[in-house]
């Protein structure tokens, strides 16, 4: 069917615009074409920037993205070299930053010249294991307590069950919660190099059917149950964690705070404890810290993380401290980074390219390696983001810094 003809069957309600593929043998790139002429003849603009792009949308299908009508652009910068001497990430890092807000790449770099001159970021995950909680509804309480212990009784076959979808999956725990009659079974799995969030849905509704299937007075009231808890921020990832729980951490040389910081450990630490720390215990925060979302969105946008979860993954405490030696301390702390170096958006050309930037592409020669190694890299440019800005704010340089760099001036 020719375009033109397309057009008026949408515009008379013939057919649907997502329904376009269909007419023209799956081609995502053409359909985005006659949507996007639809809307520039329904809405009566111009639209000549949205169908420039250089992936294949078909690419897409079934994936990542319907009724579509073309690709933003958002620019990248780069910031680096970062030195890093973690667990998985190891050596010298550039990290791809994808953002419109002046001055942060600048910032990020500031801090990454920091951090290397002094000798590197030591990195070190805690846990690893995305959750997801369905909700299960019993009796009463008692009922609630029983299913709870038949659940733990039972752990060896729900984790059979559960594992069978992925050779990259590994139940690590069910932890139960119950208000009244009802139960929240909340699955700690580790996904391999995947932030994992469809892997264990998936392997949570089989492992959900088990249960229901022989523990027959429980009902599943819903696969999520809030208590995962997924793209909300919240405090049972803030205490539990989820995804990778990450910490990192350096020791800045007087001389370079001067130096390069134009400030002093002290005045570092007083703006830390005093803005981090105590504001933000006041204004009951889960971001005690200066601007880590402002890093997190940035690569998550970069590398094809799944964007809503900056919402939690940029949850965390920064903090600084002048040390026996006079040297400023900092270390950053990551409760709920949930990213992963496979699957989602990470396959997409650009966002893969990204990722080849880190040396962190697909699948790890260990499964999970590679996202390890990522969530090290992520923590040691949010701790270089934090000194930046930490710093910025102690010597007095916030405003003058955004006026050159974010207003075009
Ligand atoms: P995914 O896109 O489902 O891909 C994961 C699959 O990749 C695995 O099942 C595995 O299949 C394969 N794989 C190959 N090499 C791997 C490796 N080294 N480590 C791990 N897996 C490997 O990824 P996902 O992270 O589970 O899901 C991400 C997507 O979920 C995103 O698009 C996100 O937006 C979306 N999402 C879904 C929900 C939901 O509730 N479903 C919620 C939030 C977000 P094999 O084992 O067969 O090789």
């Amino acid at each position: 069917m020719e375009t033109e003809d397309l057009i008026e069957k949408i515009r008379s309600g013939e057919i649907k615009l997502y329904e376009i593929e269909k007419f023209i043998n799956n081609d995502v790139n053409k359909a985005s074409e006659i949507r996007r002429k639809f809307l520039e003849q329904e809405l009566n603009i111009k639209l000549d920037h949205l169908g420039k792009y250089s992936i294949d949308l078909n690419q897409t299908f079934n994936k990542n993205i319907e009724n579509a009508i073309g690709c933003v652009q958002i620019p990248v910068g780069i910031a680096g070299p970062l030195k890093i001497n973690g667990e998985y990430a190891k050596g010298l890092f550039y990290v791809p930053l994808a953002t419109t807000e002046g001055a942060l790449v600048a910032s990020v770099n500031r801090g990454c010249s920091v951090i290397t001159s002094s000798g590197g970021a030591f990195t070190k995950i805690l846990y690893d294991k995305m959750t997801r909680a369905p909700l299960f509804k019993v009796k009463n309480i008692s009922e609630a307590i029983r299913l709870t212990q038949w659940v733990k009784e039972n752990f060896d076959e729900i984790k059979r069950k559960f594992e069978e979808g992925s050779r990259h999956l590994k139940l690590i725990n069910i932890q139960p919660w119950i208000i009244g009659r009802n139960v929240w079974l909340r699955f700690e799995a580790q996904t391999g190099d995947a932030m994992g969030m469809n892997m264990v849905t998936i392997a949570t509704e089989r492992a959900c059917n088990y249960i229901t299937e022989n523990f027959k007075e429980a009902k599943l009231v819903a696969l999520s149950g809030n208590l995962c808890t997924d793209k909300k921020p919240g405090a049972i990832n803030w205490l539990l964690g989820r995804g990778k729980t990450v910490l990192a951490e350096v020791t800045v040389p007087r001389e370079i705070v001067k130096e390069k910081l134009k400030t002093t450990p002290e005045e570092a630490q007083e703006v830390a404890f005093k803005k981090n720390i105590l504001a933000s215990a006041f204004a009951h925060s889960y971001g005690l810290n200066a601007h880590i979302a402002n890093i997190i969105a940035a690569v998550f946008l970069a590398t094809g993380q799944d964007a809503a979860q900056i919402t939690e993954s940029s949850m965390g405490i920064s903090y600084a401290e002048v040390n026996e030696e006079g040297n400023l301390y900092v270390s950053v702390y990551l409760p709920s980074l949930e990213i992963g170096t496979v699957g989602g958006g990470t396959g997409l050309p650009t966002q893969k390219e990204s990722l080849r930037i880190l040396g962190c592409e697909g699948g790890g020669k260990e499964s999970g390696e590679n996202a390890k190694k990522f969530a090290e890299i992520i923590a040691a440019t949010v701790l270089a983001g934090e000194i930046s800005l930490l710093a910025a704010l102690a010597a007095g340089h916030l405003a003058k810094a955004h006026i050159r760099l974010g207003k075009g001036k």
